[in-house]
């Protein structure tokens, strides 16, 4: 079995491999269904709003710097965004199998930005996770997270198994400092503004597919296997 092939489950008919952007608002579910993704595909899942995290936690200059944006809900500046993933790109993993790129691109200079990044190659398919605005906000107020390794949970319907505690790590779960009402709303605010144009901008050029982001979290990470194997199938 090539290498490339280990971690895909046994027996799926998975193809591995793949080049994937998942779109959602805040609270759609996008870290999640990118995690399953990321392990069908075996492909590395690149969430810019956890390297920012982990950055924060390390209390590097960068973390220093990103920790303004994050708290208010701000976007970090394109350049610096741009720069971060560009380098993660480069890595073998992602270069030679690809990736799930969660939380980038966010404004239509990041999607133009990526674009050049990845010629002559291109994206396989982008993934509009649709959910109501209000059932996000319902998810956002009851979400949890791990502050060391990053892990999702929810109140009351996926907590950990000790309140507090991470399942995965043992680290301390916590709502996040940018879960905060105004937080929320700015980056709502700035979802629409920014990253929703980015729906049309990807369906001009053939690459989005809008999914049902509400029901149990395996029916919509069906939904998402469907479509993209499809596609990878050029079925579409
Ligand atoms: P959410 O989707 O709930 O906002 P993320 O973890 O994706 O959470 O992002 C958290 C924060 O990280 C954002 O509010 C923003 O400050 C910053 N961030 C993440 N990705 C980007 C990006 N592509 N461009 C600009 N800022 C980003
Ligand atoms: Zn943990």
């Amino acid at each position: 079995m090539p290498s490339d092939l280990i971690g895909a489950a046994p027996g799926s008919p998975v193809v591995p491999g793949a080049r994937l952007v998942i779109l959602g608002k805040q609270g759609a579910g996008k870290g999640t269904q990118a995690v399953r993704l990321s392990r069908h595909y075996v492909v590395p899942h690149i969430a810019t709003g956890d390297t920012f995290r982990a950055a924060i936690r390390s209390g590097s200059e960068f973390g220093v710097i990103a920790k303004r944006y994050l708290d208010a809900g701000e976007l970090v500046p394109d350049d610096v965004v741009i720069g971060v993933v560009k380098e993660r790109l480069t890595h073998r993993d992602a270069s030679h199998r690809g990736f799930v790129l969660d939380g980038f691109p966010r404004t239509v200079g990041q999607a133009e930005a990526l674009q050049t990044i990845l010629e002559p190659s291109r994206l396989d398919v982008v993934i509009n996770l649709d959910v109501p605005t209000a059932a996000v906000l319902t998810r956002l107020a009851s979400r949890r997270v791990c502050s060391s390794c990053g892990a999702n949970y929810s109140v009351p319907d996926n907590p950990p198994k000790v309140p507090g505690i991470c399942d995965v790590c043992g680290g301390d779960v916590v709502q996040r400092d940018d879960d905060t009402e105004a937080a929320i709303q700015r980056r709502l605010e700035l979802y629409e503004r920014e990253t929703s144009p980015l729906v049309s901008w990807y369906s001009e050029r053939s690459l989005l597919a809008t999914i049902d982001g509400t029901g149990p979290l395996d029916e919509v990470t069906d939904r998402i296997v469907d479509e993209i194997d499809r596609r990878k199938l050029g079925a579409v």
